[in-house]
């Protein structure tokens, strides 16, 4: 495994994007919510609109998974405004080639 990075930013970005409107996805990020009881690991809010954050990318022989190609276990569910400063914050999401 390895943790290094170098995807672009807006490579790093379409992750999150790619494939939003799917309702794999969409199923995906329900059941994320609804194990975190549907508020923000983060600030607790239940009021805003809530996100399903990624913890990491994994790519398999260079291709990236789709967003729900994950463990529930590597999401997380984060408010608007968490996971917005969470990504100013932490800056990249690290991505585990494997
Ligand atoms: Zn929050
Ligand atoms: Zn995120």
């Amino acid at each position: 495994m390895d943790m290094n990075s170098n995807l672009s930013a807006e490579t790093q970005d379409n992750f999150e994007k790619k494939g939003w409107n799917t309702p794999e996805w969409i199923a995906k990020s329900k059941a994320v919510k609804e194990r975190d009881g549907n508020k923000c690991r983060c600030c607790g809010t239940t009021t805003k609109i809530l996100h399903a954050h990624h913890r990491c990318y994994i790519t398999k022989n260079g291709v990236q998974n789709n967003p729900w190609e994950y463990p529930n276990e590597l999401l997380i569910t984060l408010c608007e405004d968490c996971h917005r400063n969470g990504h100013k914050v932490h800056g990249k999401v690290p991505v585990y080639h494997f």
